[in-house]
Formats: structure tokens, sequence, C-alpha cells
């Protein structure tokens, strides 16, 4: 038997930016239900670093990403500060702002990420919410009594829900090789995924079922670089595998030749090589990258770990010689062209022909080999890996989904990692957008909940008046 109820507001998704939305929402009084696909809520967010950050102002954004949603990065950054408070309110740790540029150029703050997430689905759960976890979507149609009707599947059989807003958090379309193949063709479907597994596109999907718009460059994603081959890939080790610092280093082809230019960080090579044939290359740096940038932590409270050491572990092919002659020389038994690397290292910054997609790609400088100076030199196979996929759904700035015409689509919101725009190819943070779009979407649909039921309870006045009889 189907059963069916009633609620304000669905929210897809229980990562940061669900649970933001949804215990925001309920405690301005509307009636919400969470939904999440997995076993339990937490998705990226539970798995990630917790360094709440993003750029610290409008022209530094401008500058790193001068293709994003500067509407909607006005508004991201407006919201930093009230967001921020409002995590510290809530008694979990956050540490002191951190002291070097996070990402190179932003501002943040580590904080306990897992204990708020269960702030949030306490605040949830005591303002009458509900949280249904391994619930799946079957489809969405308009409702008879409310604005949508939402078909559920899950353990216990299928539901109906008729809502009049639902907020779209599951988190970007990282985890589905078929959005990966549609959206990414030079990267293709094999990225390796570096996130939880069910970002699947599903908002994506429902959005542009109901005339959504998309926003953003949809090939361009967040991530990192790490080891090639990887075994034991697990969200645990996600971090201790991520090659934070190979701006301090040079990544090279197989063709002995380097792909782009390497000092604009990890985030930028990590795409940049999801164009290069083959999608690995070695990246080489010395002893003084290796024991200071390869060893710290990216972040406070991160932890310390030799990062070469654990990926040589992990089964990456590498090499490690007292001298770049040397070095050239394993390398060149490892398959790169060593006659070529040798001019490489000589300051030959022809772009490797392996490399002839890539498209956004700055060409390399022969600054960057100064370098490679201190002995031992060492060599480390990488590979791309995905976190999160920059473009997705176009919203406004109060998160309502746009149609393709431009207008919004009413009762629909977009949070956190399925909002296209924010962030493309350059990367200015994902947990702090994923709360502060949670805020506005829980206000903002709140306030539409309140506003459809006023309309109902007044058409209804009207049909009594109609009718002759008395309202109730
Ligand atoms: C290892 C790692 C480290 C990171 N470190 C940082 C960091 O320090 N700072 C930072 O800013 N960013 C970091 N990030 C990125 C950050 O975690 C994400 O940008 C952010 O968590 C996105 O939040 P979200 O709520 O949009 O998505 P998520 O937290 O991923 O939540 C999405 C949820 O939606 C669920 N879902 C999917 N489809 C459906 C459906 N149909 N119905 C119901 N539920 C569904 C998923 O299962 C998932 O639980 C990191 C990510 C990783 C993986």
């Amino acid at each position: 038997m189907i059963r069916s109820w009633s609620r304000d507001i669905v929210v897809l998704g229980g990562g940061l930016s669900g649970l933001r939305a949804a215990s925001e929402a309920a405690v301005q009084g509307a009636s919400v239900t969470l939904l999440e696909k997995q076993d339990q809520i937490g998705g990226s967010s539970a798995l990630s670093a917790g360094m709440y950050w993003t750029a610290p102002d409008l022209a530094s954004y401008r500058q790193r990403i001068p293709h994003g949603d500067q509407v909607l990065a006005t508004r991201i950054l407006a919201g930093y500060e009230a967001d921020l408070a409002a995590i510290r309110a809530s008694g979990v740790y956050v540490d002191a702002e951190a002291t070097l540029g996070v990402m190179g150029f932003g501002r943040g703050y580590s904080f306990d990420v897992k204990s708020y997430l269960r702030v949030l689905e306490n605040r949830l759960l005591q303002s009458h919410g509900e949280v249904h976890t391994s619930v799946r979507i079957r489809s969405v149609t308009p409702s008879g009594t409310r604005r949508f009707c939402l078909e559920t599947e899950s353990a216990d059989g299928r539901h109906e829900i008729h809502t009049d807003a639902i907020i779209l958090a599951t988190g970007g379309f990282q985890a589905s090789p078929e959005h990966r193949a549609a959206h990414m063709p030079e990267a293709g479907a094999d990225l390796l995924l570096r996130a939880n597994e069910g970002s699947e596109g599903d908002g994506l999907n429902l959005a542009v079922s109901l005339g959504a718009a998309l926003a953003g460059d949809l090939a361009t994603f967040y991530g990192h670089l790490v080891p090639h081959p990887v075994a034991g890939f697990t969200p645990d080790r996600f971090m201790l595998f991520s090659q934070y610092y190979s701006n301090h280093g040079i990544l090279v082809a197989a063709d002995g030749r380097r792909i782009c230019e390497e000092s604009r960080g990890d985030e930028i090579l990590n795409q940049d090589l999801a164009e290069v044939d083959g999608m690995t290359a070695f990246l080489i740096f010395d002893e003084e990258v290796r024991s200071t940038f390869g060893v710290s932590e990216p972040f406070a409270n991160f932890g310390r770990v030799d990062r070469f050491a654990f990926a040589v572990k992990g089964g990456a092919r590498h090499a490690q010689a007292e001298t770049l002659e040397e070095l050239v020389q394993q390398l060149g038994e490892l398959g790169v062209d060593a006659a070529q690397l040798t001019k490489t290292l000589s300051g030959d910054v022809e772009v490797s022909s392996l490399a002839r997609r890539v498209s956004r790609s700055e060409p390399p400088s022969a600054r960057q080999l100064e370098k490679l100076r201190k002995q031992p030199f060492y060599a480390l196979e990488v590979q791309p890996a995905i976190t999160f996929t920059l473009g997705g759904i176009a919203i406004d700035d109060s998160t309502a989904v746009l149609s393709t015409v431009g207008e919004r689509i009413e009762g629909v919101y977009a949070v956190g990692a399925d909002v296209g725009g924010f962030s493309n190819y350059g990367y200015a943070g994902g947990l702090a957008p994923a709360h502060i779009t949670g805020t506005i979407a829980g206000s903002t649909a709140a306030r539409f909940v309140t506003q459809a039921r006023a309309n109902t309870a007044q058409r209804l006045v009207v049909a009594a008046a109609k009718e002759g009889q008395t309202s109730c």
C-alpha cells in the first residue's frame, strides 16, 4: 500500500547544505522532511577536512575565478561572517583563522564538521522535522493538494509526499560515470572518485526535468592529484593520498614534457591532467619540498604525513635519486622519454603533445624549474581525482532555481554542490558555499511556503463564500 503524507518542504540530500537548509526552515516554522539516499547522512561534508573558507573579497574572487557567477559570489561572500558566527554559536569547535592563505588565496577556519552536522540534525528533529535515510526518489509530478508529489521508495515500501517546496541538496554529479562522460567528454568516465558515492546528479536530473537551466562550465571540477596506481583509496585515506603540494614541483607526461604551469595550485593541475591522454604524469620535486610542504598540514589540525612515503606504500610508481640525471634514467626505465625529459629539465618549456586537449591551462614557465635544487630528488606518478563538480543548476541569489528562460521555478531551490557557477575551474571552497546557500534556501523556502499556505487558505475562503458557506 502506498502511504501518503504532506509536508511544507522536502529536502533531498543530507550533507551540510541540506541539513542547514532543512533545520533553518524547520526552526522558522515550516514542516520539513529531509530524505537521504544513502544509509546515513553526512555526504562528502562528513568526509571533508572541515575548512570553512572562501575568497576574502570580490576582487580576489574575480581574479581567481574570472568566469565565475559574480552575483552568486556577492551573495555568498556577504553571508560568510554571519554563517561563521552561526557555526560558532552552535558550540562546536572552531579554530583560529588559518594563517596561510587557504588554497593560496582564501580565508578560513577549521571547524568540527562532523559534530556540527549532528547539531543541525538535532535542531531539525527538535523542530518537528524528520530525517529518512535509504530513500530513493522515483518521480516528481504535480500534486492535487500541494505543488509537487514526490513518489519515494525505501525498505518499507513506496510513499507519496505532497509538498509546496523542494530543496535540491544532492551534492553534484561526480559519482555518476554517465554524467561525467556526458558533461566532461575530455576527462571521460574514468576519473577516480574522491567523494561520497551518492552524489550521482539526481538533483540536476530533477531540476532539468522541471525546466531548469544549467550554470557554469560542467566540465570543471574540484579535486586533487593522487598517486597512480593507488591501492586502498578509501574515504579515510582521501586526504592522506592527496598531493596538495604539487604546485612546488613540475608535472611531466610520458613524452618527457610538462603539461602546464604548476604553480597555480593542485586543484588546477588536477583538472589539467584530466585532459591529458592517459591521465597520468610524474610529479618531480626536491628534498626541500618533500620535507616541508610534502609533510605539512594544508590546514591546522589536519595531521602531518609524509605524502611521498604514504603514496609509495599505497603502490604508486615512483623514483628517487641523488641527482637529476639519475632520476631521469630511472624515469626512462618507467617509460618516460628520457632524452626529452633532460631537455625539459634544462629549460625546454614546450607543452606536452599528450596535453593537446587541455583547454584552459597556462603554459609552463622556466621559473618553476628553479624549485628543483636540493637533493635527493623525487618523482611520483599521479592521476586526477574528482571531489565535486563545479557546474550545475542555475539559481538566483535567493537560491531559487532558474528556468531556461531565466525565470524562477516556483518552489524549487538548489544548494551546495548542486549549484553551478560559483567556482568555475578556479575554486573558492565547498563547505562555506554549502552552508551559506543552505541558510538562504531554508529561509527563502520557509517564507515561500508561508505565502503558499496563505494563498491556499484565501482560495478556500473564496470558494466557500462562493458556495454560500462560512469558512472553517
Ligand atoms: C576528502 C574531502 C575533503 C574536503 N575538504 C573540504 C574542506 O576542508 N573545505 C571545503 O570547503 N570543502 C571541502 N570538501 C568539499 C565539501 O565537502 C563539499 O563541497 C560539500 O560537503 C558539499 O556539501 P553538499 O551538502 O552540497 O553535498 P554533500 O555533503 O556531498 O551531501 C550530498 C548528499 O546528498 C545525497 N543524495 C544524493 N542524491 C540524493 C537523492 N536523490 N535523494 C536523497 N539524497 C541524495 C548524497 O548521498 C549525500 O549524502 C571536501 C570534500 C572531500 C570529499
